[in-house]
Parts: structure tokens; sequence; C-alpha cells
């Protein structure tokens, strides 16, 4: 039989990671001592007073029956009153919070409320994948906005303008946006989002920011949110997660706040694709957001410090790498103009250090790799010691990616 898989699926990019880990595989069984910076996963464990009340929770018969959809109405209480003290951004728990299997859930599924095909969706590039895989899968029109280092990793706008404009024949419904930024680890201002709202409203789509990162600031310095801006319901939702906040990403809990026409939409979606969160671990959100955050605190001058220990051993190496003040993720340009692919085999070869090659997640990463922050302190000294021995005048551009004539 020829499998009758669907175009969407077939369609789906080959998947650059899989040649990588291949070689990862490979070096590990040759004995090598392999420093794996590569997945932004956390390392650490979810704070104790979340797993005990995931454990209460489930012994509660409440919780062994199908959850509601949208999220039980305490947890939306306690998320309205986080974002009210957190952004001082209101919040009706009712009508502009759902509550998600992770937050990946809901960005897959806000493609299903919003596109229909041929419809325009602009995603940043280099970006989460999510993005533009469920867009495709719905049928719509991806247009990519690089996220340029000379721009600060933050999309042109007026030049988001122009091609929405140009598609005149697709209708423009959604514009994605993901601050603080994985991979660039860039932070918005409030006046870009400013501007993204002000596009949306234009043009009569909707902005998302994915703001799986909010909470992973790195130098005291709160990120802002796109609903902090004037008006920004009336086009925008975000998306949040629990994931890298709470050391919690095989959990799969998160939200969505915002415009309520939107967020009533992906609660459709939902209710015709799946039957939300296992309670048990929406009562244990709940414990986690309104419990002690003294671990979050400890979170971030954990990462504060594996970031200052990594940029070291880059700075000394002679790496051009990017600070981050935001994210587990530190991005580096790729020394002597080698591609994000050639370095990263590069680092796994002289220095057995898996990072990401950007260009995995669009385009415009070409030209980076991005090390990730969520392997223990010693593994990240011990990376730190070796992108610090490592002699960038070995790195060269491979022979056979060279073009021939
Ligand atoms: C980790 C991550 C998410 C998602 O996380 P969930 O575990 O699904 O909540 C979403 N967006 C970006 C950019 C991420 O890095």
């Amino acid at each position: 039989m020829k499998t009758p898989v669907a175009q969407r699926i077939q369609q789906l990019g080959e998947y650059l990671f899989a040649g990588l880990d291949r070689k990862k595989q490979e070096a590990i069984q040759a004995g090598l001592d392999v420093v794996d910076l590569g997945v932004g996963d956390p390392d650490l464990p979810t704070p104790s007073h979340v797993i005990e009340a995931l454990a209460e929770a489930a012994r509660r018969p409440e919780n062994h029956q199908y959850p509601s959809y949208k999220g039980k109405r305490a947890l939306r209480l306690a998320i309205a009153e986080y974002m009210k003290r957190r952004f001082s951004v209101d919040l009706d728990p009712d009508r502009e919070i759902v509550v998600l299997i992770g937050s990946k859930e809901g960005i897959a599924h806000l493609s299903w409320a919003l596109i229909d095909p041929d419809d325009l969706v602009l995603v940043p590039d280099p970006a989460y994948p999510v993005y533009a895989a469920t867009a495709r899968f719905c049928g719509g029109h991806v247009e990519r906005m690089p996220l340029l280092r000379s721009h600060g990793f933050l999309p042109d706008l007026d030049e988001a303008d122009r091609v929405i404009r140009s598609n005149e024949a697709a209708r423009a419904k959604l514009m994605w946006l993901c601050y603080p930024n994985n991979p660039t680890s860039a932070t918005a201002t409030s006046s870009f989002f400013e501007r993204a709202v002000t596009l949306a409203a234009r043009h009569e789509m909707v902005v998302a920011n994915d703001a799986a990162y909010y909470e992973l600031y790195l130098d005291g310095v709160q990120p802002p949110s796109i609903l902090q801006v004037r008006n920004a319901k009336d086009v925008a939702v975000e998306f949040y997660s629990l994931s890298k906040t709470f050391n919690m990403t095989g959990w799969r809990v998160g939200w969505a706040a915002g415009n309520a026409e939107v967020i009533g939409a992906l609660g459709r979606v939902k209710t015709n694709v799946d039957s939300g969160v296992f309670g048990a671990v929406q009562d244990a959100a709940l414990a986690a957001l309104t419990g002690d955050w003294s671990h979050v605190v400890a979170l971030r001058k954990r990462y504060a410090r594996r970031r200052d220990r990594l940029m070291a051993g880059l700075e000394r190496g002679g790496w051009d790498a990017i600070r981050p003040t935001a994210t587990f993720f530190v991005l580096a340009a790729c020394p002597n103009g080698m591609t994000s692919i050639e370095a990263v085999e590069w680092l796994l070869d002289r220095a057995g250090i898996v990072a990401t090659p950007a260009v995995a997640m669009g385009p415009h990463g070409e030209g980076f790799v991005r090390f990730s922050l969520t392997a223990g302190d010693d593994r990240i000294e011990e990376a730190a010691r070796r992108l610090e021995a490592m002699d960038l005048t070995e790195a060269t551009r491979s022979p056979r990616t060279v073009k021939k004539p």
C-alpha cells in the first residue's frame, strides 16, 4: 500500500537535526565526553511544593474526570491575579484567558482558530518552527520577517506593512512575535510592541506574542508585555508557559490571554480537539503561580551565573557572542564565515560540544549557533573551558560545501 500521508505532512521540512543527532550519538559511543548545550529543556527539577500539590491533587476524585476545556476557574482567577500583579494588565478570567496543554498546544491551535487557505501569516525568521508549520497545515501563506542583528533581532515592521500591502490577494490574519526571543535572546521594548499593535489594528489582523521566557530575565529588568500597550486587547494575544519558569516542560501547562474573540475561537478549536489539562496538573499550576517564588529568583540567578561563565569562555576564546539579558540561550556568530551547520559540526568534532545551528530555525539564522544554558553548572564550566581553548583560526569552511562553479 502507498501510505496515504497528507500533503501537509509530506511538505514538512527536512529535520535538520537528524544528521547532528547521529553525529552526537557516534561521538558518545566513541567515548567522547560530550557537553550537550543543544536543546532548551531545563535540567533542574520542578520545585518540590509544586510536586506536592500535584500528588495531593491526584488523589482527589474530582480530578479523575474530564477537566474543563478552558481551565478551572480557580486557575484562571490565579492567572488573572498574576497578570495584574506582574504587568498591571486587567483580564476577564472567563473571556480573556484559556488554559493550555503547554503553550505549544495553543500556539498550534491558534492557526486553526484564525487561518483559512491562502491567508497571509507573518512569522519571524529564525523562530520556533510551530508558527509556520501549523499556519501551513491550515493552508496559510507564510511570509518570513527576518530578524537581523543590525535591527536588534526585531522584525522591520515597515517592511511587514509593505509585505501585507503587496500581497493584496491574501488577507493578512496573523503576525507572530516571540519576546523574549528564542533563539536570539533579544527582548522587545514597549514602543516596539506599540508599533506592532498599531500595524495589526491597521490591517485588522491578530498579533500574537509567544512569551515563554517572560520570567527568565537575567539582569533584574522585567521585559514588557504586549498586553500593556493601550488598546492591545483589540488585536493582541499572548502565550505563557510554566515550562521554563518552573522547570515544568514535562507537565504540559500554560495559557493564552488577550482579545476575547480570539481566546474564544481558540477555546472552540480545543473543545473539538482536546479535553483540557489534567485537573491535578492545573491545581499544581495554581500552587506554582500563587506559592513561593523564591525558586524563580534563584533560577534567574543561576542562569545569569551560567551565562556569565559561558560568555567569559566564548569571549576569551575570541568568539563574537551576544550577551543575553533574558532566556537561557546564548547566540554566537560562527567564526570565519562558517555556516551554522559547519560551526556546529566543528564544535562537536573539536570540543565535544553540542550546539544548535540557528539556521535550523529559519534561513536568517544562518551564520549563528545557539548554546543552551540548561546543562549542569559543572558542564557549563567545562564547555566554557573548552571554548576558551579552541583555536578559531582552525575554523574553516569545509571544502565539500563550497559550491562548484
Ligand atoms: C519552550 C518554548 C515554548 C513552549 O513551551 P510549552 O512547554 O509548550 O509551554 C514556546 N515557545 C518557545 C519559543 C519556546 O522556546
